[in-house]
């Protein structure tokens, strides 16, 4: 993988990245390959899933988009924000997400990259957990009284 942010994507985009562009922006925030797929197709549009994570991937790569994965292993694709609260915290059991700010977190990642060396640094934050709603809905299995 070569790509970097300051690839000339949205010059190059074909209709197939505009429709995946399309609908990942309208999308409610983290959403699967499979369902980008469904949406666009019941728009009209003729796409492959293959060609769907292929865009995606693409911008990833790009810096267009962010990804995580869910609590079953799936990768979630959402459009990378432009106000600089890159990164989200995350539930795992209903997706909702809350942009949060990590900027003391690429401070420190940076010094240390640079302290040993490192160039071209690239920081992956992944931060998932149960909101307090999913938190409140799932019953405890057992409760321990012992401490
Ligand atoms: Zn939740």
């Amino acid at each position: 993988m070569t790509a970097n942010a300051n690839s000339p994507i949205s010059n190059a985009m074909t209709s197939r990245q505009h429709a995946v562009l399309r609908a990942l922006s309208q999308a409610r925030g983290f959403t699967s390959a499979q369902s980008l797929h469904v949406e666009i197709r019941s728009s009209g549009e003729r796409i492959g899933l293959a060609t769907v994570y292929r865009a995606l991937h693409t911008f990833v790569a790009s810096e267009i988009a962010h990804t995580m994965h869910d609590a079953d292993g799936t990768q979630l694709f959402s459009i990378a924000p432009a106000n600089g609260l890159g990164y989200h915290l995350i539930c795992r059991e209903c997706r909702r997400h809350v942009p949060v700010s990590v900027g003391f977190v690429e401070d420190w990642a940076v010094h240390v990259a640079s302290a040993h060396g490192y160039t071209d640094m690239e920081l992956v934050i992944e931060v998932s957990g149960q909101c307090h709603t999913c938190a409140a809905s799932t019953p405890r299995q057992q409760r321990s009284s012992s401490c």
